[in-house]
C-alpha cells in the first residue's frame, strides 16, 4: 500500500498530463511559459484573491511573503509550535525572530489563547517589534482565521497563512489560502495539490506586494528583467510544472477534494465503530479540511511506535508528523523563542501518527488498514 498513492493518481490523469509536458518541449517554452500565466489566473479565481505568483516551493513563498513585508532583525513573529519545520525556519532566515505558541489538541491547529498570551509576553517585555502571525493549516485544516484575525487587528500585525498543506480548505464556503494579508502554498508532489517536482505559489489581494513579489521573483526586476531595480531571486515555477499542474487542478477540483473526504469520513467511522482507545481528526463546523494527512492520536508514544511498527509488518506505511516541536529543534536553540507553555505541541509529538490517505483509496484499503489496526490492540 502507498502512503500517498501518486503512481495511481499519474494513471488516471496520464493523457493529459502527458499531453501537458510534449506541448512544453515542443514549443521550449520552459522558463515562464504562458502556462504558468493560464495556471496563476485559475489558482487565483479559485481562492478568490485578486493575485496569485507560482514560485520555486513553499519555502521561497513564505520568504517572499516575509520580504515584501520587509520582516528583519528586531522583528517578532509568532509561528506555531507544532509544524513543519519551513514554518518557523523562513522567519529566522529573514534576521527576525521566531516566538512558538501552542496548538489545539483536537484540531492540531493554531491556539488563539496560546497566542494572545505570548504576544502578550513580547509586548511586556519591549525588546521586539510586534510584526507578523503565522497561521498553518496544517493537515489540510484552515487555522482559527476568525480569532487569529481578530487579535492581529487589536495588535496591529499582520497575518500570513502558511496554506502548503491546506490547499482546497474552507471555512464557511471561503476557501484556504485567501485568509492571510499574504497566503502561500506548496505544490510539493505529496501535497494536497502537488506538481511533479518543487513548486509553490503566494496569494494576496493587495498590489503594492504582488508588484514586489512579480519583482523579487526574476532579480528585483523593473520594466523587464535586464532593468533590476532591488535585490530579488530566482524562484520561478517551471512550465512543465504548470502544465502537469492544469490537469491535476481540475481533477482536484471536478472530485479529488470530495473523494478524499469520503476517504476520511470512512476512517473515522470504522475507527470510531472499532471502540479502539483512538481519538481521530475533529474537523470544527462550517471547515473543510483537504486532509494532506489524516492523523490519528494514541494513548502514549510506546504504543504510537509500537503500533506504527506493527502495520509496517503488514505492508502499510505510516508516519509521524511530528516527532519534535519547533522549540526543541536544535537550529532554534540559541534563539529566544519560549515566551509560554508548549505542552500540547510536545504532547502530540509523542501521540500523532498519519495514516495512509489519498482522494484514490477504496473502501477495501481503509478496511485494510483499519483491520490492521484493529489486530495490533487485539494483541495487547
Ligand atoms: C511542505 C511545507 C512547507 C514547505 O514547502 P516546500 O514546497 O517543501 O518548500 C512549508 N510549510 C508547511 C506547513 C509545509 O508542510
Amino acid at each position: 500500500m502507498q502512503f500517498r498513492d501518486l503512481k495511481k493518481q499519474y494513471q488516471v490523469l496520464k493523457e493529459d498530463i502527458d499531453k501537458g509536458i510534449q506541448v512544453v518541449c515542443e514549443n521550449a517554452n520552459f522558463i515562464s511559459g504562458t502556462q504558468v500565466n493560464e495556471l496563476e489566473q485559475q489558482l487565483a479565481e479559485y481562492v478568490g484573491v485578486k493575485y496569485c505568483v507560482t514560485c520555486g516551493n513553499g519555502t521561497d513563498a513564505l520568504s517572499m511573503a516575509l520580504m515584501a513585508w520587509d520582516v528583519k532583525e528586531g522583528d517578532a513573529v509568532f509561528v506555531p509550535d507544532f509544524t513543519f519545520f519551513a514554518s518557523g525556519e523562513v522567519v529566522s532566515f529573514e534576521g527576525a525572530t521566531p516566538i512558538f505558541y501552542d496548538v489545539d489538541k483536537a484540531t492540531f491547529n493554531s491556539d488563539p489563547n496560546s497566542l494572545r498570551e505570548a504576544i502578550e509576553t513580547v509586548k511586556k517585555e519591549g525588546k521586539l517589534n510586534l510584526k507578523a502571525i503565522i497561521a498553518v493549516d496544517l493537515f489540510g485544516l484552515p487555522a482559527n482565521y476568525p480569532e487569529i484575525r481578530k487579535i492581529a487587528e487589536e495588535y496591529n500585525m499582520l497575518v500570513l497563512e502558511d496554506g502548503a498543506q491546506g490547499f482546497g480548505g474552507e471555512i464557511n464556503g471561503k476557501k484556504a489560502c485567501s485568509f492571510g494579508d499574504i497566503a502561500t502554498t506548496s505544490f510539493f508532489p505529496a501535497k494536497p495539490l502537488g506538481c511533479y517536482g518543487d513548486g509553490g505559489a503566494i496569494f494576496t489581494n493587495n498590489e503594492e506586494w504582488y508588484n514586489y513579489l512579480i519583482s523579487i521573483r526574476v532579480h528585483g526586476k523593473g520594466t523587464m528583467k535586464y532593468d533590476n531595480v532591488r535585490i530579488g531571486w530566482n524562484s520561478r515555477l517551471d512550465t512543465i510544472q504548470a502544465a502537469i499542474l492544469l490537469p491535476k487542478f481540475k481533477a482536484f477540483k471536478e472530485y479529488e477534494v470530495t473523494d478524499v473526504n469520503n476517504v476520511a469520513k470512512a476512517y473515522t467511522q470504522k475507527i470510531k465503530e472499532s471502540g479502539l482507545d483512538i481519538i481521530t481528526p475533529t474537523i470544527p463546523n462550517g471547515y473543510l479540511s483537504s486532509w494532506a494527512q489524516y492523523t490519528i492520536r494514541l494513548q502514549d508514544e510506546k504504543t504510537r511506535n509500537e503500533l506504527q511498527i506493527s502495520l509496517k509488518n503488514e505492508g502499510i506505511p505510516s508516519m509521524v508528523y511530528y516527532p519534535k516541536p519547533m522549540h526543541e529543534q536544535k537550529a532554534f536553540e540559541n534563539t529566544d523563542c519560549i515566551k509560554n507553555d508548549l505542552n500540547n505541541s510536545k504532547e502530540l509529538c509523542g501521540e500523532v501518527l498519519s495514516l495512509p490517505m489519498h482522494p484514490y483509496m477504496n473502501e477495501e484499503d481503509i478496511d485494510l488498514v483499519v483491520g490492521a489496526i484493529k489486530s495490533f490492540f487485539d494483541k495487547q
